[in-house]
């Protein structure tokens, strides 16, 4: 498997009395530890746990690099249901793994754990990132995320043709969780016409109540708006909704929103403007990047993720240099920090491995 061979470690993390069946991956810690999120999901086979692992360590060191933080990918899957299977024991059990990597793996929630977990893994091992602001930690990173989407929908619309502020502007977003409900309040506050969905009406209801209308969920993606913002779940453009759409532009939260790069290909073939996911979705780990080695500062953050809206035109103007769409372009910017970091300390990955 070509995703295996692209990785630095791969531990499988077993502790029978805890309970815990978990795989940390660490993809390239070139620019510093790896880090990425917990997550705890029912995976239909163990083989389906360790691609998506491989998978998402991978995505966090493109999302890292492209960042300009001082860090690589590494992510853990929990095989179990974040329902019915948490334990304090298991967080320990696993705190312990993360602590045996003595480092090279920064741990974070994701999908499926919370704070409280985080909390849990923070009393076996100090690698571990957003914790709660009161200890020290970064916090909750969803209304980081939703700033940095929106400092990055700017960019966007500019690339479009359609810069000058929100002013009139139509933005559809689909997903009303964590990250969307707080993202619908800026174009909102910026004199944006948003429209929001949600699989639970009730999520939406206090956003309508703000100013933005609603529309079925099946509906959000085939919205006539110019911007399209996708914060519910992946693989959300693919062949049977890409011609649905009627925007000038993609730019939201969620994660893979391509089922894969041929949809990249075919959104710049209709002229719509894609904002790459793993740009635009940045600023929770620009949070995290905040509370390390120095105190935590929410205004300093804040400032921080707004640099995602020069890192997305910096993607836009490659994409033109290069005659390649702007997810070819996101990549080759992320690949040529990591390349021009490995050339210039080349003894750096061994270092990390040296023991002691
Ligand atoms: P969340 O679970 O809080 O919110 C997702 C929302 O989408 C839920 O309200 C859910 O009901 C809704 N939803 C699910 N299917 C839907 C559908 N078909 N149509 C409309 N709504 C639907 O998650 P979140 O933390 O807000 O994250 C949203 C996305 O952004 C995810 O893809 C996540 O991986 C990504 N992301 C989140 C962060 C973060 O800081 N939380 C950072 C980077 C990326």
């Amino acid at each position: 498997m070509r995703l295996f061979a692209d990785h630095e470690q791969v531990l499988v993390c077993q502790d029978r009395q805890a309970g815990l069946r978990a795989i940390i991956a660490v993809h390239d810690t070139t620019l510093g530890p790896g880090l990425g999120g917990i997550r705890m999901w029912r995976y239909d086979s163990d083989d389906a746990a360790l691609t998506d692992v491989l998978r998402l360590s991978r995505g966090m060191t493109y999302k890292n690099a492209a960042a300009g933080l001082d860090l690589g990918g590494g992510k853990t899957v929990v095989l179990g249901d974040p329902r019915t299977d948490k334990t304090p024991e298991l967080f320990r059990a696993l705190g312990r793994f993360v602590d045996s990597l003595g480092g090279r793996y920064l741990a974070a929630e994701d999908v499926g754990t919370s704070t409280a977990d985080a909390e849990l893994v923070a009393l076996e091992t100090d690698h571990i990132t957003g914790l709660p602001i009161e200890r020290g930690g970064s916090g909750d990173p969803s209304p980081m995320t939703a700033w940095g989407v929106f400092c990055g929908m700017r960019a966007a619309l500019a690339e479009a043709g359609l810069g000058g502020g929100f002013d009139g502007v139509r933005v559809a977003v689909q997903g009303a969780g964590h990250v969307g409900a707080g993202l619908v309040h800026h174009p909102l506050d910026a004199g944006a016409n948003v429209i929001v969905a949600d699989i639970y009406p009730e999520r939406v209801a206090p956003l309508v109540e703000l100013g933005a209308a609603t529309c079925p969920p099946t509906e959000v993606h085939a919205q006539e708006c110019d911007v399209f913002a996708p914060c519910a779940l992946g693989a959300v453009i693919r062949p049977d909704t890409v011609d649905a759409l009627r925007c000038r532009v993609v730019a939201g939260a969620a994660n893979n929103q391509l089922l894969d790069s041929s949809m990249g290909d075919a959104l710049h073939a209709r002229g719509i403007v894609y904002a790459p996911d793993f740009v635009i979705n940045a600023g929770g780990v620009i949070n995290i990047g905040e509370e390390l080695g120095r105190p935590y500062d929410a205004e300093r953050a804040r400032t921080s993720v707004e640099r995602i809206e020069r890192t997305l035109a910096a993607v836009y103007e490659r994409s033109h240099r290069d005659a390649v769409p702007p997810h070819v372009a996101a990549d080759r910017l992320a690949e040529e920090r990591i390349a021009a970091a490995r050339a210039s300390r080349p003894d750096a990955v061994a270092a990390l491995y040296r023991p002691g």
